[in-house]
């Protein structure tokens, strides 16, 4: 028999950044993953093609996998010498049951590895600016778990002990059972005063944080419609959520931002939205396409012309050779993004436009004396001709070299779902307005219309979109800028 091996691996509390270095490594490389319901969004996407993925977490209206079966499924893949994942939310350990999936494991004589993970209970409050010990205000933290189900409560728990605990109790329970279990602890003689906190889907981009106190936090929690997954935190750090809570205040927090560019470009603005707070959703409807090319070689060139970070990456792929072969051409980059993409490649380009557009580039190459020379424009399949024809009017002889296509990706379920929750829609150029609409996909009426620029916002009012906000610098940052700024005039003074 083979050897096969389990892994029992805690995913976090669903902020994919809390996913362990070890945790995705072993995602990348198991044949079975059997996985809960409370793992981030897109810790699967690493997984092989192929492997086996199995949700047997619980679901609303149907019964859970039972438990045995979920131990004996787990002992039946590793003994036919599969590399088997059991990813649970948080850590594995913590009220997850790991602890009775690794006896099991153990009795059956299969080899088994633990991954600790990041617990909701520590993330959650951490997220929600409180900190579960402090050196003047909790010495210990109790970890405790409660029915969701009032009407189970068959409690294995000691009130009296509990109430008597000198320190934090985190409290890993949905909302419903909260009256019983605070009624509980004040009838044990816990302070009906102290402080407590509720962190609904703490570490997830609409995580929410309802205070009160003991006597009153479950009645709050109810009123503000707190739903599961959420932790309660009792205990005089729970004030400090005012001071610290940091993630609740980042500016775009509570904003559902939708990313249309390529996939393969979205993720800086994806990033940098993330990093301000706002929820992302990936709806790229358009896609980069590589076009076989043969080039010239570049030191053939007095001057090249970058109009794109993928004509960038593009170009170098297509050259397969040595960069010094570029040592004495002079090379230009129409913006920040492309000579950013040549920096990677350990070039610095001689010009860079301060407009980041054709006749920007043409501007800044003023000082240029072309006559006679050969220059290369690598670019787009479909661009303006702006460039290439100023060139020649200067006495260039123009080579354009057309590297790739930009062509319509369908919107997957996930992209459309996402696009529909949106409070703001990005468009980074034309082409993204044109293929989102020609997908099918709608921009809900609800969401404002961001746009990089003049260009783009045209074709958005040809098409029927309202644009509400225009970049005033025209690349990522002004169009983050613009976005960033008009969420906060609208909050100051809302519409
Ligand atoms: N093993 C997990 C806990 C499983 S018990 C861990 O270590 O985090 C499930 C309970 O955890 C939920 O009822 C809820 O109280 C809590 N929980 C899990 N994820 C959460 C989140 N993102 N925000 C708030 N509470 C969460």
């Amino acid at each position: 028999m083979s050897d096969g091996v389990v892994f029992l691996v805690g995913a976090g509390p669903g902020d994919p950044g809390l996913m362990t270095r070890r945790s995705l490594e072993l995602i990348a490389s198991a044949d079975a993953i059997l996985y809960d319901r409370l793992i981030p969004a897109g810790a699967l996407d690493g997984a092989r093609d192929g492997a086996e993925l199995l949700y047997v977490g619980k679901q609303p209206g149907v019964a859970a996998v039972a438990q045995e079966e979920i131990d004996a499924r787990l002992v039946e893949l590793a003994r036919s010498g599969k590399r088997v994942v059991r990813l649970k939310g948080g850590d594995p350990f913590m009220f997850g049951r790991g602890g009775e999936e690794a006896e099991a494991l153990a009795r059956s004589g299969v080899t088994f590895e633990v991954v600790p993970g990041v617990t909701a209970g520590i993330a959650a409050p951490a997220y929600a600016g409180i900190p579960v010990t402090h050196r003047d205000l909790a010495s210990a933290v109790a970890f405790v778990t409660g029915h969701e189900d009032p009407a189970k409560q068959d409690s294995p728990l000691d009130w009296d002990a509990l109430a008597r605990f000198p320190g934090t109790l985190v409290l890993y329970m949905g909302v419903r059972g909260l009256p019983l279990l605070s009624g509980r602890l004040i009838a044990a003689g816990r302070d009906p005063a102290e402080p407590a906190a509720v962190v609904e889907r703490g570490t997830h981009p609409d995580q929410r944080t309802v205070e009160g106190t003991l006597s009153d936090i479950a009645e709050l929690a109810a009123a503000a419609g707190v739903r599961p997954p959420a932790i309660t935190v009792i205990g005089r750090v729970t004030e400090l959520h005012d001071a610290i809570a940091w993630l609740e205040r980042r500016p775009l927090h509570g904003e559902v931002v939708a990313v249309t560019r390529a996939r393969a470009q979205a993720s800086g603005l994806a990033a940098r939205l993330r990093e301000l707070g706002a929820e992302v959703v990936e709806a790229p409807a358009i896609r980069i396409e590589p076009r076989p090319v043969a080039l010239a070689r570049p030191e053939s060139y007095a001057l090249i012309c970058f109009t794109s970070p993928n004509g960038v990456r593009l170009y170098f792929d297509a050259l397969d050779g040595d960069a010094r072969a570029l040592a004495g051409v002079t090379v230009a980059a129409i913006g920040p993004g492309t000579a950013g993409e040549l920096g990677r490649r350990g070039i610095r380009p001689d010009v860079v436009a301060e407009r980041f557009v054709a006749e920007g580039l043409l501007d800044a190459l003023r000082g240029l004396d072309l006559r006679g020379k050969r220059a290369l424009v690598a670019r787009a399949a479909e661009a303006r001709d702006a460039l290439p024809d100023g060139l020649r009017e200067r006495g260039a002889e123009v080579d354009v070299v057309a590297l790739y296509d930009t062509v319509a990706e369908p919107l997957d379920d996930r992209a459309r779902a996402g696009l529909a929750r949106a409070t703001y829609v990005t468009f980074t150029s034309s082409s993204t307005v044109r293929f989102v609409l020609e997908s099918g996909a709608r921009v809900p009426e609800s969401a404002r219309v961001v746009s990089i620029g003049p260009v783009t916002s045209a074709t958005a009012r040809e098409r029927g979109l309202e644009v509400h906000v225009e970049a005033e610098r025209h690349d990522v940052d002004g169009l983050v800028d613009a976005l960033t700024a008009d969420v906060t005039a609208r909050r100051v003074a809302p519409a």
